[in-house]
């Protein structure tokens, strides 16, 4: 399964930028991370290093990744980093406007765009969208969050595993996923102030689940399913001192990342390895790897985005950003 990482380093906010100083350097497709008491740099190599404006963002990510979808595979796209850094911008961004748009509008754009120009006459596609958040090892679902707790359910023969009773909504326009999304996130932000918890500790999943039926002869169909996940995490800063957190949360969101983080570990020494093998991937310790395994197997691909600030006074989130990102190469 072939999994690329990236860096996105966002600019220095205007209070960051009163100290002035920065941690990070910029080297081709390596970023260096330079603490002041450091005689040399760490460096840290990805598939390429972000740091220009949204648009750039997707051609460089998303795109692919959309070719990727039509041609009948899952696609995943992962925002990685501390709260803060840039994951809602990098994958969400300013739904309405034409610059700061993220990841979600574009890369749903072109797959439409993509589909309408489909001259093949036997073919027709059906799109299908849930949205859904995982907090404290719950599934809640964004679309409909008036639904008492949802289970995660394992099919042994077709889908693995899934969430029984997650509301699915066909779409069949840009604006009509865009409308979900923004229905997802006001439901995000409404539980957040009724429940009194933070978006930044629960992990938000969006999937579109594109079919294509074609007509093969008089009798016969072919059907192909694939998918796109756009999947933001809960910032990666560890609970222990966060003011405001309870333990509960902390462990919770250690669990899935720290199982996210030992999944991926376990795919990448499976692939220098030369294929799965008989080696054990985790998926089970955890409700975001149950429900990101379709996306990390077999012919998928997936692109984790570590998202850091570059500024000195995060230098050690971001190192530990840096360093998970690197066990996923
Ligand atoms: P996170 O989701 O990781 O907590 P956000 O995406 O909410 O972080 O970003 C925090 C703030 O920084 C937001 O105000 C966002 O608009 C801004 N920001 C993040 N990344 C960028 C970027 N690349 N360029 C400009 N502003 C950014
Ligand atoms: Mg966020």
């Amino acid at each position: 399964m072939p999994l690329q990482v990236f860096a996105r380093l966002r600019p220095l906010n205007g209070k960051e930028e009163e100290g002035g100083t920065t941690c990070l350097q910029v080297i081709g497709n390596a970023v260096e991370y330079s603490a002041g008491h450091q005689q040399y740099p760490s460096a840290f190599l990805f598939d390429g290093v972000l740091q220009g404006q949204q648009e750039d963002v997707f051609k460089a990510s998303g795109i692919p990744l959309v070719e990727h979808c039509l041609a009948g595979y899952n696609a995943c796209i992962l925002a990685y980093g501390q709260t803060g850094s840039g994951k809602t911008h990098t994958m969400m961004g300013q739904l309405d406007s034409e610059t700061e748009r993220g990841l979600a509008p574009r890369v749903f754009e072109i797959l439409f765009s993509r589909l309408r120009e489909d001259k093949d006459q036997e073919a027709s596609y059906s799109c299908l969208c849930s949205f859904l958040e995982i907090y404290n090892e719950q599934v809640i679902d964004l679309l409909n969050p008036s639904t008492p707790l949802l289970r995660v359910k394992e099919d042994p023969l077709d889908q693995g595993f899934y969430v029984a009773q997650l509301q699915e909504e066909e779409v069949h326009s840009v604006e009509e996923v865009m409308n979900l999304l923004r229905r997802g996130a006001q439901n995000r932000r409404t539980a957040e102030t009724h429940q009194n918890r933070a978006s930044s500790r629960s992990h938000s999943i969006f999937s579109f689940t594109l079919t294509k039926t074609r007509r093969v002869n008089d009798h016969q169909v072919s059907v192909t399913r694939s998918q796109m996940k756009l999947v933001d995490l809960a910032g990666s800063e560890r609970g222990a001192n966060e003011v405001g957190i309870i333990q509960k949360e902390a462990n919770f969101i250690n669990l899935s990342l720290t199982t996210f983080g030992r999944v991926v570990t376990e795919i990448v020494e499976a692939q220098h390895h030369g294929g799965m093998g008989h080696t054990h991937i985790p998926y089970r310790d955890s409700v975001l790897t149950k429900l990101l395994k379709s996306s990390l197997e077999g012919n998928a691909k997936a692109q984790i985005i570590a998202n850091v600030s570059p500024a000195a006074s995060c230098g050690s989130e971001t190192l530990s950003t840096l360093q998970f990102a690197q066990r996923a190469k």
